[in-house]
């Protein structure tokens, strides 16, 4: 019997003014019953226009249908076909814009919660299997994976999954990419990442931390030690700075920093040896998704105030409208068409003052959103202790530095041969944000089951 109920069954979460205090995850998942209760709103569509929507097309009325039928296991073995990191993907993937901003119901309601759904049978499936993966047979052949973000760790999966021994070289004490370093604890536990990459493990996959692919080695050097293929999946982790004045003074960060002092380095856990600005006003510089984690991560850590500083209006912000919610409850407070001119620090070169300046909106920009423009005359300061910069980000240019021969175009991004995924040299493919600049897990993951396939095309026809 189908549930024509409109809205989506509700997912508990903890209270605001609670949860903005310390790390424990925001959402507690689907209990059965709820999952059940919304996978009835599913219609199983003869043309799903969910699973086109989907970059790593999962098969989503078939996993459904297996939640309607109590069938928890045999529904996370359909996603697993496809999508080697489901529990990740149903905390963090933009469901809203892939799978369901598809779905018919979202027509005359709101669309099924496909991602809440993957989540719960990802959860079932941790909390209640215990079986581990079971390594394939080799086939005789090595590739190299650089760099263990979704991106990496999807292509190693296939690959191992089709009995190729992979390594994968990561640059960081520990694997995972951003899903380790830059989400934070409270929307994605690190311990569910762990599992993931464990499970890889199990399945043959090598995993070398405190490689710096490009200092340490080359990749020639990589082929002489008998690797025949390299994937680089080293993602976009150089940040964006301003260029203003005040931008080297002390409790300035990258968001990427100031996240992977938290979430890499346990910055907010005592037992840690991790130095960060336990600061009391923040400005976090930016209007994106990972503008709100900052922002988000700098209340609990005890800031009093933190803000967040947008030059446009909240209508063109980029962050997920969810993320922007959660933001708001927590008492993240909003200073939309403010841009920022100037940091100001005291005697000791610790920031203490932002300066900044109100904006208006004028004609639409080359991104087709409405450009900011300065109010003349209006700076104005805010006291604060601790600027975050979430502007964006864009490819660390070491391994194309080193690597004759490579291309990239004028923002640093590999290029590639779209379908193959394979750089300008030969045996040699990229994925993820090294490719695209930084986007999302699912693109990422898509990338690399794309390459792991064309890995396959190539090394499957030698001896
Ligand atoms: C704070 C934050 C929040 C985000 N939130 C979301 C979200 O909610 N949903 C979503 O879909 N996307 C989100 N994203 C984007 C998403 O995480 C990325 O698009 C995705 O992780 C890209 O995957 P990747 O594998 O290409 O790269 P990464 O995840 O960046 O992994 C690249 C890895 O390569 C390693 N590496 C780099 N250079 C070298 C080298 N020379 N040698 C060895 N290793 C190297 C890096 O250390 C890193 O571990 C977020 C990003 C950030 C920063």
């Amino acid at each position: 019997m189908f549930n024509m109920d409109k809205n989506k069954t509700r997912m508990p979460e903890r209270v605001p003014q609670l949860r903005n205090k310390n790390f424990k995850e925001v959402s507690a998942g689907y209990n059965v019953e709820m999952a059940i209760n919304e996978a009835n709103r599913c219609l199983g569509c003869k043309t799903p226009a969910c699973v086109s929507a989907c970059p790593v097309n999962v098969p989503i009325p078939q996993f459904i249908q297996k939640i309607k039928d109590n069938e928890f296991e045999e529904a996370y073995q359909i996603i697993k076909t496809v999508n080697s990191l489901p529990a990740v993907c149903g905390r963090v993937c933009p469901q809203e814009t892939q799978c369901e901003s598809k779905c018919v119901r979202g027509l005359k309601g709101e669309s099924v919660a496909i991602g809440r759904l993957e989540r719960f049978v990802a959860d079932y499936h941790m909390k209640n299997c215990e079986e581990k993966p079971v390594k394939p047979a080799t086939n005789g052949h090595k590739v190299a994976v650089i760099g263990s973000g979704p991106s990496g760790l999807t292509c190693a999966g296939d690959l191992a999954k089709l009995g190729y021994e992979v390594t994968i070289f990561e640059a960081l004490h520990k694997a995972g990419g951003v899903l380790m370093y830059g989400i934070p604890e409270f929307r994605l536990p690190k311990k569910i990442v762990e599992k993931e990459i464990e499970d890889l493990v199990s399945i043959g996959v090598k995993i070398e931390t405190n490689m710096v692919i490009g200092k340490i080695l080359t990749l020639d050097e990589l082929f002489d030690m008998g690797f025949e293929a390299i994937y680089l999946g080293t993602g976009a982790g150089l940040p964006a700075f301003m260029g203003i004045d005040g931008e080297g003074l002390i409790g300035v960060y990258s968001a990427n920093e100031f996240l992977t002092r938290i979430n890499l380095l346990k910055a907010y856990d005592d037992k840690y040896d991790t130095f960060i600005v336990k600061p009391k006003n923040v400005a976090v510089v930016g209007g994106g998704n990972v503008a709100m984690d900052a922002a988000r991560s700098a209340k609990r850590l005890g800031a009093e105030n933190v803000y967040i500083v947008y030059r446009r209006s909240e209508n063109e912000m980029p962050a997920r409208k969810e993320e922007v919610h959660h933001a708001k409850e927590e008492e993240i407070i909003f200073k939309t068409l403010t841009n920022p001119v100037r940091i100001i620090g005291d005697e000791n070169g610790k920031v203490s003052k932002l300066e900044c300046v109100s904006m208006e909106l004028g004609e639409p920009d080359a991104s087709g959103r409405r450009a900011p423009v300065v109010v003349e005359g209006s700076n104005f300061t805010m006291d604060i202790d601790c600027v975050i910069m979430a502007l964006g980000n864009t490819p660390n240019p070491l391994i194309l530095s080193v690597t004759p021969g490579l291309e990239a175009n004028r923002r640093g991004c590999l290029t590639v041969n779209p379908k193959t995924m394979q750089t300008s040299l030969k045996n040699i493919y990229a994925g993820g944000d090294a490719v695209t600049g930084a986007a999302t897990v699912i693109l990422a993951m898509g990338a690399g089951k794309q390459a792991a396939k064309s890995i396959d095309e190539l090394l499957k026809k030698r001896k």
